[in-house]
């Protein structure tokens, strides 16, 4: 099949989460199975300069955007099968963040106007067009109802995934009709508005094809009030073509035994070595080297969504209790950053902060932990828990979302399990999770059980791919059948 992809971010050339975790690694492995794969992406400024000096200018096109034509250039990156096409405009993209702008809804709508634009001028065939999140949500609409680029849909079937339906892209009503060259009396306007706004994740929702979100858990719990943000009865009427599929792990990337970012390489036969890179952890952050004293990590967002405020209640009391490490390396919002660096005052030889993003840290510390803490609110998929188990880490999580589809609570008895789950709609603290994962710590054989159950089993894409290519086939049969 012929499947292009356009998404707002992408490992190794642009990241705030797992959205670029996911544009990194699925493309791959659907073009290992035999598909032929493009991915479109933003030309931001932020990409580093090893990638850039690699990027060709292969055409420049005219955009219609909003009343003005604007230029264009796309450049091509070849690797691993995959075309990546980079689409550049310095009014949009060339500044020194990927969002958080003002006019984040005029810089993507002209990038899902510019992909497909693109599509057309460069006479890219596709069968399926793989959209993700709220940034290039609109492209399925724009197929269908805008007449520059109908010519796309009558080949071409859509998918929309949803990476995090908490980010939908509102914005006013005029952005809406600056971007769009659209005959308003063709399509049904309620279909893009929400509370008075345009709002493009919903859009998506409204257009696309098939809708799937990364986790079959999320996929139940979205089409409630409780996670559905506002859009469950827009997915209620969605939900015949409402699908979750897994979010695999890029396991090339994300691989103990040839990592180079950390201290000593291991897998599960030499499992001992997580000590080494235990003792680089804690003396990269500063804090005492101790073989023998647990030592938890927190990698993340400091977003509402992650349960920072959960952690505000546990850790001063896990930490005053037990003998105990923890690392916080995140960035996010001031009240949770500042909360960190104060508990690292409160606790300077147990607590050592990083407020920042940093790719080889976050290796380092994947390796070094021996807990993992995730205590989400929600959570769509989560792969900070595929990262931590595949390094031998073991998770503490809420069992929400992705986490209650990946996390199985250890079992004494059969040994099975790979983390703890703490079962927070219910009268279970999270604490008690990590009390019961401490409690295992203490547990040699236990505890070495635990680990090599997380690091033996498959998270990579495989699986997941897998589900793709059926919905990507069972929208084409139909195409084909038509
Ligand atoms: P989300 O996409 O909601 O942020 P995920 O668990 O799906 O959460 O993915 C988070 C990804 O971002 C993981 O790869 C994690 O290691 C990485 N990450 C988060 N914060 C940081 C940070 N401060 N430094 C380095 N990597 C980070």
């Amino acid at each position: 099949m012929k499947i292009s992809m356009a998404a707002a971010e992408c490992v190794p050339f642009a990241k705030t989460g797992g959205l670029a975790d996911v544009i990194g690694a699925l493309p791959k492995e659907l073009a290992k199975n035999g598909h032929d794969v493009t991915v479109f992406l933003p030309k931001y400024n932020v990409i580093a300069e090893e990638f850039v000096q690699h990027f060709s200018l292969i055409e420049e096109i005219p955009v219609s955007f909003g009343g003005e034509i604007k230029p264009c250039g796309v450049y091509k990156y070849n690797d691993e099968n995959i075309r990546y096409l980079f689409l550049e405009s310095r009014e949009y993209f060339g500044r020194s963040k990927i969002y958080g702008e003002p006019d984040d809804g005029e810089r993507f709508n002209f990038f899902s106007i510019a992909v497909l634009t693109a599509m057309k001028e460069m006479k890219v065939k596709a069968d399926i067009i793989h959209v993700h999140d709220w940034h290039t949500a609109i492209i399925p609409l724009l197929i269908k109802k805008d007449n520059r680029f109908k010519v796309l849909g009558e080949s071409a079937k859509t998918v929309l995934t949803i990476h995090n339906l908490q980010f939908q892209g509102n914005f006013a009503t005029t952005v809406f009709t600056k971007g769009f060259e659209l005959d308003e009396n063709r399509f049904d306007l309620s279909s893009i508005e929400w509370n008075g706004n345009y709002n493009m994740l919903k859009t998506g929702i409204s257009y696309a094809d098939k809708v799937t979100t990364v986790s079959p858990s999320y996929r139940d719990e979205i089409l409630t009030a409780a996670y559905g943000e506002g859009l469950e009865d827009v997915l209620k009427e969605r939900k015949g073509d409402l699908v979750g599929i897994l979010n695999g792990l890029d396991t090339q990337f994300y691989n103990p035994a040839t990592d180079l970012a950390i201290e000593m390489e291991y897998d599960h036969s030499s499992i001992e070595e997580k000590a080494v890179n235990k003792r680089k952890a804690q003396s990269l952050m500063g804090m005492p080297v101790k073989g023998d004293v647990p030592l938890t990590v927190m990698i993340s967002r400091l977003a509402g969504q992650k349960g920072i405020d959960i952690l505000e209640e546990a850790l001063p009391e896990l930490l005053q209790s037990n003998e105990l490490q923890f690392i916080l390396l995140g960035s996010g919002e001031e009240k949770f950053e500042d909360f960190f660096v104060q508990l690292a005052k409160e606790f300077p030889d147990k607590v050592a902060v990083h407020i920042g993003f940093d790719e080889d840290l976050a290796h380092q510390l994947y390796a070094g932990a021996d807990i993992f803490l995730m205590p989400s609110h929600f959570e769509p998929c989560g792969l900070s828990q595929l990262i931590s188990m595949r390094y031998g880490t073991v998770p503490v999580a809420n069992k929400t979302g992705g986490l209650k589809d990946t996390v199985i609570e250890y079992d004494r008895v059969t040994q099975t399990g790979n983390g703890f789950l703490s079962d927070f709609t219910g009268n279970e603290t999270f604490t008690e999770a990590v009390r019961r994962a401490l409690t295992f710590y203490q547990e040699s054989g236990h505890w070495e059980a635990i680990k090599k159950n997380g690091m033996e089993a498959d998270y990579s894409w495989k699986q997941s791919a897998v589900l793709y290519e059926g919905l990507y086939q069972e929208l084409t049969k139909n195409l084909s059948a038509k």
